[in-house]
């Protein structure tokens, strides 16, 4: 079964969370991957895939209890486990969720960054704007160099926007070095628990 999910994911909507690569456990029934004891998930942007990992499904009888990921990303080998839990719904059935490879919370969705984790563990928040220090960051010098290509300004203006340029690409290094930590701390932890 080739190109699971290779189209339906391409993006061209401008919402923070399609900058994710995401996993529905709804989609993957609909589709019969459950049924199946490996598949590849693919994600691409128009005629590009931009990544894809191998999913293998693990079983217990003929129950699926999780999704072993595999993967490289950014030079790095992943493999862990995503375990599905089900939980009883209306006339019988259930219902199967992710429990999130970070903090183990139900979810129905996990979202790729170098791991994939709850909405949570990844850092989004429903009330702002931009989800993680990092992103706010990169908006904000990304902003500000836009500003510095289309305008033409005198050189106290310009001095300014230069010194405020310094600060934000300080201060973008920092929130990676600091989302670098957090992804290392989360795959040690995830490491020593598989
Ligand atoms: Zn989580």
């Amino acid at each position: 079964m080739g190109g699971m999910g290779s189209g339906r994911r391409s993006s061209s909507c401008g919402s923070r969370e399609n900058d994710f690569h995401t996993i529905e456990i709804k989609w993957l029934m609909q589709q019969g991957c459950f049924s199946l004891a490996y598949f590849p998930m693919r994600w691409s942007r128009g005629e590009i895939e931009i990544s894809s990992i191998g999913v293998t499904v693990q079983r217990d009888g003929d129950i699926v209890t999780g999704l072993e990921l595999s993967y490289n990303c950014r030079g790095q080998s992943y493999k862990y486990v995503a375990s599905v839990d089900w939980l009883p719904c209306y006339f019988g059935n259930s219902r199967p969720y992710f429990l999130c490879p970070h903090c183990g919370r139900r979810a129905l969705k996990l979202y790729g960054g170098n791991l994939f984790l709850c909405r949570r563990c990844q850092g989004f928040t429903y009330d702002s704007q931009y989800y993680d220090p990092w992103m706010r960051n990169f908006v904000n010098v990304k902003k500000l160099q836009e500003k510095m290509h289309k305008k033409w300004m005198r050189g106290r203006t310009w001095g300014k926007l230069i010194e405020k340029h310094d600060r934000y690409m300080m201060a973008l290094h920092a929130a990676t070095k600091a989302t670098l930590k957090r992804y290392k701390s989360i795959e040690d932890r995830i490491k020593k628990s598989s």
